[in-house]
């Protein structure tokens, strides 16, 4: 069975001690509130990882994920955070390829499946972003631009290592814009992703494999869009900076 997921990407939001503040809240709200069996990951910026994995390390049944890492194990990187350094200060997932990292520091299909490969050798579940911006899917190209980005970041992966990534859609045209894709546009890219991992994996990894909504989800839309059947839950933006928001949008996926 694959796992339902709700993700927050905090961005580059929240000092330390708003950071702190924030996850007090979550816990409380999962402790007192929450009764689903999702999986609920925070990813915090780099520098808070250490504190607030202090934080929840009582069983409070939240997950901590980092925003990147560096393709290399280790060396001369300047300013670069490693997989196995993430690893050891208590992180579970790292959200690799977001559009924001593709847009605005040239990360590559090529150098995700590396980021992809180092992030797996350390026992760190990458959650995969890919998606097409508008201009692709108003070009009728967005199958097309998905398979790709997955073919080219995950394909050389054995069938086992699949269902140890989270894949995430994320239709670059609904990021931070407030306008989120259509329930039947969720479902349809959902499915269709899940085709291109049946044929070159077979339907059991295809079926195993967990694939999240991102884009605007909210308290409001969430439980819409994770009733669909390829829908396994989301990763949040703007909406996981609230406790309360980001809560609702948890217990939608019930
Ligand atoms: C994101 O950045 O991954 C995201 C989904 O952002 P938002 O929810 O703010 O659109």
């Amino acid at each position: 069975m694959r796992k339902k997921i709700v993700a927050g990407n905090w961005k580059m939001n929240n000092d330390y001690q708003q950071g702190l503040e924030l996850v007090s809240e979550i816990k409380g709200m999962m402790q007192d509130e929450v009764r689903t069996n999702t999986t609920v990951v925070i990813a915090p910026p780099f520098i808070h990882l250490y504190s607030l994995a202090q934080l929840i390390k009582d069983g409070s049944n939240l997950h901590l994920g980092a925003q990147n890492c560096y393709t290399e194990e280790k060396g001369a990187y300047t300013g670069e955070v490693s997989a196995e350094m993430l690893k050891s200060v208590g992180v579970e997932y790292v959200i690799l390829g977001h559009s924001e990292r593709r847009a605005y520091f040239n990360e590559s299909n090529a150098m995700l499946a590396k980021k992809v490969n180092i992030a797996l050798s350390k026992q760190l579940t990458p959650i995969f972003c890919f998606g097409e911006v508008l201009e692709e899917r108003n070009s009728g190209r967005h199958f097309d631009v998905v398979s790709e980005q997955i073919a080219q970041s995950l394909f050389h992966l054995g069938a086992d290592s699949i269902p140890a990534i989270v894949l995430a859609y994320e239709p670059v045209w609904a990021i931070g814009t407030g306008v989120t894709a259509t329930t039947e546009q969720a479902q349809e890219m959902h499915a269709y992703i899940r085709k291109v991992l049946t044929s070159k994996y077979g339907k059991g990894v295809a079926e195993n494999s967990s694939i999240l909504y991102g884009g605007s989800c909210n308290s409001k839309n969430a439980k819409e869009l994770f009733s669909q059947p390829d829908v396994d839950g989301g990763l949040i933006g703007g909406a996981s900076l609230k406790s309360r928001d980001f809560i609702d949008i948890v217990k939608s996926m019930a």
